[in-house]
């Protein structure tokens, strides 16, 4: 079973926070207030610590629907920023890896992130094309072998 920093942590431990919105913006300005946990109509904001507000993607996917946004009063979140820098990853625990078919996650990718390489023998591998990921999340709850995971990015 998960720990609870877990479910909502990337796969390097940081906590994922709403879209428009930063560990400093939340650490100055949030309230905990959880009006923007309350809006949210995917059900994907939960109140953590000091009850600021932390994502978890198991499941649901962000719409970018700005109602979050739209509930605070406070300047927490940034609509001239991107919603986000974080982005999907691919786990070892793919099942392509070991020669089992799947396309659960690159159906489910709107923006066509998740590209599928059939070059790969046997049965194809997928890779995640981060300039196209928004990190909606939706691949994270598609995928039930658990190997997609939501990271912030390492060098930029
Ligand atoms: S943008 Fe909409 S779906 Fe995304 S976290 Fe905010 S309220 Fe939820
Ligand atoms: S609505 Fe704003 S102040 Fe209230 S919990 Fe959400 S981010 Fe914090
Ligand atoms: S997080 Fe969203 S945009 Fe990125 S690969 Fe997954 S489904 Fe596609």
């Amino acid at each position: 079973m998960l720990s609870r920093r877990a479910l909502f942590s990337g796969q390097h431990g940081a906590l994922i926070r709403p879209p428009w919105t930063s560990e400093i913006s939340i650490r100055n300005a949030c309230t905990g207030c959880g009006d923007c946990v309350a809006a949210c109509p995917e059900a994907i904001l939960f109140s953590g610590p000091a009850n600021t507000p932390v994502v978890s993607f198991e499941s649901g996917e962000c719409s970018f629907c700005e109602a979050c946004v739209e509930a605070c009063t406070e300047p927490v979140f940034d609509l001239g920023e991107p919603a986000w820098k974080i982005r999907a990853e691919i786990s070892d625990s793919c099942i392509l890896k070991v020669g089992v078919s799947c396309r659960l996650c690159t159906d489910i990718c709107e923006v066509e992130a998740l590209v599928f390489d059939l070059s790969q023998r046997p049965v194809g591998a997928v890779s995640v094309n981060r300039d196209l990921c928004n990190g909606c999340g939706a691949c994270v709850a598609a995928c039930t072998f658990s190997a997609i995971s939501i990271t912030e990015p390492q060098h930029d």
